[in-house]
């Protein structure tokens, strides 16, 4: 069994799909399809939130080393497995994790830019607790934060593209600009302008570590991610 992510190349936010498997639970049951574009939740993002066959989803994930994405819905009322059912995404939740990941990239890139010797070894891309971490024992200069403001601001008004490929082992690439691609599974802006504006939080050195703190602009409009 195997479930076909449609998001990693497609900013579709509906689409049918077949029911591959159904297992009732107490909070409702799980959902297998052959197809979806529910996010799994992973790589310091939350899952996508929506609907199947309008009951809600409210969680995604996938297991470890597996193919098999697990979608778990509040019913499995009206679910059988073999039939063809509508897929829909919660919008304001996609768009809104897909710009504070895209942020997280491009942070990611830029501190590494500016601090030579420092590596992104973490990232958490929760609304109101978006941070990346890096490896760095150096001095932090003292313009860094301005500096590192100033970048990320050029960067989003030269619209960096935001790059997506798949290889044939299905293993999914996201590439900012000319910055080196980097493998991830999850939804993303598709240029940077997309992303609006990227408010540097907080910078915290402690040890070898440095940890900066993020937040992005809402906009929830009709822009499509994935
Ligand atoms: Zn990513």
């Amino acid at each position: 069994m195997k479930t076909i992510r449609d998001y990693y190349q497609s900013p579709a936010i509906a689409m049918k799909a077949t029911v591959l498997q159904i297992t009732p639970s107490d909070t409702g049951g799980t959902v297998i399809l052959d197809h979806t574009l529910f996010c799994v939740q992973g790589g310091g993002q939350p899952a996508d939130h929506g609907t199947i066959a309008g009951i809600p989803v409210t969680h995604v994930e996938a297991a470890k080393d597996s193919d098999i994405v697990f979608h778990s819905v509040s019913s499995l009322e009206g679910l059988k497995e073999g039939s063809e059912v509508e897929l829909r995404i919660d919008v304001p939740r996609r768009v809104l994790n897909s710009k504070l990941h895209t942020g997280g990239h491009l942070l990611a890139a830029l501190v590494e830019e500016i601090l030579p010797g420092s590596k992104a070894c973490g990232g958490h891309h929760w609304p109101g607790e978006a941070r990346v971490e890096f490896i760095y024992d150096g001095q932090l200069p003292s313009d860094f934060e301005q500096a590192l403001c100033t970048m990320i601001d050029n960067a989003v008004a030269n619209d960096l593209t935001v790059k997506r490929s798949l290889t044939n082992e299905g293993d999914r690439f996201v590439q900012i600009g000319e910055y080196p691609a980097l493998r991830c599974g999850g939804t993303h802006c598709w240029s940077l302008k997309q992303l609006g504006r990227l408010i540097v939080r907080g910078i915290k050195q402690k040890k070898d570590r440095l940890r900066i703190g993020y937040d992005v602009s809402v906009d929830l409009s009709s822009q499509r991610y994935a």
